[in-house]
């Protein structure tokens, strides 16, 4: 790969230049909040409400907004610019900053949060393999914490049950609570039964993802019934159809769960069809 601008602290620096402290809080609490935005022909996809989710997940935390906070816009674009990003994405993440040593207690409020951001490159985004073949995934216990509302970056327990599914021979895990389905790792989960489209409400307990919000919004402009409500796992293997969203992987059909084929095992009409939607929306006003 070739080498990258990364964006640190004010900073534009070749990414082997870019450092930050060994008593960085994102590091020894994973003590920071992220947020990942998609780049398609250049132009950044529902940046305004990634970053109010950023300043959201920042007040949820007690974390102070970092001084680059208004700047965000421009520095994602000069990130674009100068990593020269046709399709890909934008990872931002700020932590509670440097303490000068290991304290469980936060460090004093004025503590300047560490704010870090780099390009991904992703020629595919659009005509990804896997939203082709659909998505087979297994169901793991949600084991994460009881914030899952704030996008921090203690990302390990979705990080292991993404190698469950991989040791699986599955593409994702989507994970269940007292018998209901959350969400998945890195995205969020819906079915679709008699052409409804059924997703998990929003609590503390999911993501409040941005494509989520988006999709729902583009499926109800459309006259598709849309239901807010809970879903076991038992519905899922047997609803008509399912899929996932995320920034990166906007709507991706599901195919298979824990091995059981959805409908005929191809992607269904609802989800591509979501898909089509939602990129030809979201690229409308992509700025
Ligand atoms: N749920 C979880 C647990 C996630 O990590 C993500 C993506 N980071 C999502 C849902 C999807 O959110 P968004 O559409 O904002 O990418």
């Amino acid at each position: 790969m070739t080498m990258r601008t990364v964006y640190v602290n004010g900073e534009y620096l070749p990414e082997d230049e870019a450092k930050i402290s060994i008593f960085d809080r994102g590091f020894l609490m994973s003590d920071g909040v992220y947020e990942v935005t998609s780049v398609l022909g250049g132009k950044l996809i529902d940046f305004e409400s990634h970053k109010i989710r950023l300043a959201r997940s920042l007040s949820e935390m007690s974390m102070i907004q970092p001084a680059a906070f208004d700047d965000l816009l421009e520095i994602h674009r000069e990130l674009v610019a100068r990593n020269d990003i046709g399709d890909g994405l934008i990872y931002l993440q700020v932590t509670r900053g440097n303490p000068g040593d290991r304290d469980f207690h936060y460090p004093p409020a004025d503590t300047p949060p560490t704010v870090v951001l780099f390009t991904q490159a992703k020629p595919d985004l659009v005509d990804s393999p896997l939203a082709k073949r659909g998505a087979r995934v297994i169901a793991v216990p949600d084991m994460r914490w009881g914030r899952r509302d704030i996008k921090t970056v203690q990302l390990l327990y979705p990080s292991m049950a993404k190698m469950m599914a991989q040791q699986a021979g599955a593409d994702d895990a989507w994970m269940v609570e007292d018998g209901y389905v959350t969400e998945g790792t890195s995205n969020n989960a819906y079915i679709v039964k008699d052409g409804r489209i059924v997703t998990r409400a929003l609590s503390n307990d999911i993501l409040h993802g941005i494509t989520r919000a988006a999709v729902l919004r583009f499926a109800r402009e459309a006259q598709m019934e849309v239901e807010e409500r809970s879903f076991t796992l038992d519905e899922a293997l047997n609803a008509d159809e399912a899929f996932f969203t995320s920034a990166s992987g906007f709507v991706t059909p599901v195919v298979e769960i824990d091995g059981e084929k959805m409908g005929d095992g191809a992607p269904g009409p609802v989800a591509k069809r979501l898909r089509e939607i939602y990129l030809e929306e979201s690229l409308k006003s992509a700025i």
